[in-house]
């Protein structure tokens, strides 16, 4: 009988020894969370390969998946007899809605390649008899078409298992790395900027679950700024099962700075109470590290001797996956995920609160001490704590065709 599924392969597991059936089962799990609110889907585990089919879309539910992290590729796949007669009459099929697809979009598509997987070495036929043999039957009914190995307008892909043939025309990419879960929490601290998004996407493809920690100054900043941190959580909720946010009132803090410590010291003594103020919430969220966006020397709160003043108020390890990266491609890689187009919205954050005119771009450790002893540290960062907004975001937010 002929089926449709999706074959979603796993990426990186197959280092893994023996923690492999643990990776495999975290994307497992996050495969059914990402799905369930999408439609009826039933997911059966391989070998290093999710097999997916069911009532629900699936072409929805690729779309999904193609973007979780731990996935290497998924394919639209057709269960087909290996018998050699079935075999090539639905491949001569493949090659036929490809080819009426290409025409639909205008396209030609003269040159092909059969790709064969051998899963069963018991085959009667090797991987390249195969191939050719199939091949062959294509050229006898297209004969305007040429095989091309190395660079192919199309490919039709045929895997052999003991009981039958699995038919595809593309393994469609994911951003591979590790199944959300396969490493511990980290807590990112989300500004509606472009680079944030970016570190926490980078640490979930790592395998982390992020919470996210916005602060948010009312009302010096406006709602919109806020709503843009959430519309930033909400796409980011695509990648991982489970995404918090929590949005920090900041602008108290903000008016402290601004009347009791000198003007130049402004964003780094921001920075620092954020820190301070991450650090309990982290603890709260059973967080083991921060992330931020920071990018070495991109603006003055970030070259090194500021960094290390923002980052000595952190009781947790800091991570800033992009600390090497160019503006260019951080942008890149915001667009490549889809993040970008958010990031650009004009709503300010608050670190551009009463910005000083020459903000201090080699803070000193003890000037830093001596702002700071003219601020009630401890009670401001816990009148923040008190205030957080909690809100939670799932799968059920992806919107179709992104
Ligand atoms: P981004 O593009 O992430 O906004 P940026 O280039 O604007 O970064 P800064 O404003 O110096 O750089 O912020 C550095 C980092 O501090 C940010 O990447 C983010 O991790 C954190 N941060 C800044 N503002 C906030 C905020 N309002 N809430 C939470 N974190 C913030
Ligand atoms: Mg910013």
């Amino acid at each position: 009988m002929e089926r449709e599924s999706l074959i979603v392969r796993s990426s990186e597991i197959t280092l893994k020894g023996r923690n492999r059936g643990v990776f495999e089962k975290q994307l497992l799990r996050n495969v059914t969370a990402h799905l369930a609110p999408h439609g009826a889907f039933h997911i059966v585990r391989g070998n290093a390969r999710l097999d997916i089919s069911g009532e629900g879309d699936l072409t929805a539910a690729a779309d999904i998946l193609r973007g979780l992290p731990g996935v290497a590729n998924v394919s639209r796949v057709r269960h087909v007899s290996r018998d050699l007669e079935p075999l090539t009459g639905a491949v001569l099929a493949l090659v036929d809605a490809t080819l009426a697809g290409a025409h639909a979009n205008g396209r030609r598509a003269p040159s092909f390649r059969i790709e064969v997987d051998r899963k069963d070495k018991r085959y009667p036929l090797q991987s390249m008899e195969l191939a050719a043999t199939l091949g062959e039957a294509v050229l006898a009914a297209h004969p305007e078409l040429h095989v091309d190995l190395s660079r192919p307008d199309f490919t039709a892909m045929v895997e052999i298992w003991p009981q039958e043939a699995l038919l595809f025309p593309e393994k469609i990419p994911g951003p591979g790395g590790l199944a959300v879960g396969s490493s511990a929490r980290t807590l990112c601290l989300l500004s509606g900027g472009i680079d944030s998004p970016l570190a926490a996407y980078l640490l979930m493809t790592r395998g982390s679950p992020v919470v996210f920690l916005n602060f948010h100054s009312f009302p010096f900043i406006g709602e919109q700024s806020k709503e843009k941190v959430h519309d930033l959580v909400r796409f980011l909720a695509r990648f991982q099962p489970h995404s918090r946010l929590l949005v920090a009132p900041f602008a108290e803090i903000q008016q402290h700075i601004r009347d009791k410590c000198p003007e130049g010291l402004r964003t780094v003594l921001y920075r620092r109470m954020m820190n301070r103020v991450a650090n309990v919430l982290a603890e709260r969220e059973g967080a083991l590290a921060l992330i931020t966006g920071e990018s070495l020397g991109q603006v003055a709160s970030q070259t090194m001797e500021n960094l290390r003043a923002i980052h000595e108020t952190a009781t947790l390890p800091v991570l800033q996956p992009l600390i090497g990266l160019s503006k260019q491609e951080i942008v890149q890689r915001a667009q490549h995920i889809g993040t970008f187009p958010i990031s650009i919205q004009p709503h300010p954050d608050c670190c551009t609160l009463f910005q000083p005119r020459f903000p201090e771009t080699h803070a000193k450790p003890e000037q830093l001490a001596r702002a700071e002893a003219a601020l009630a540290v401890d009670a401001l960062v816990a009148a923040s704590v008190a205030g957080v907004e909690v809100t939670d975001y799932g799968p059920q937010y992806y919107p179709a065709g992104w």
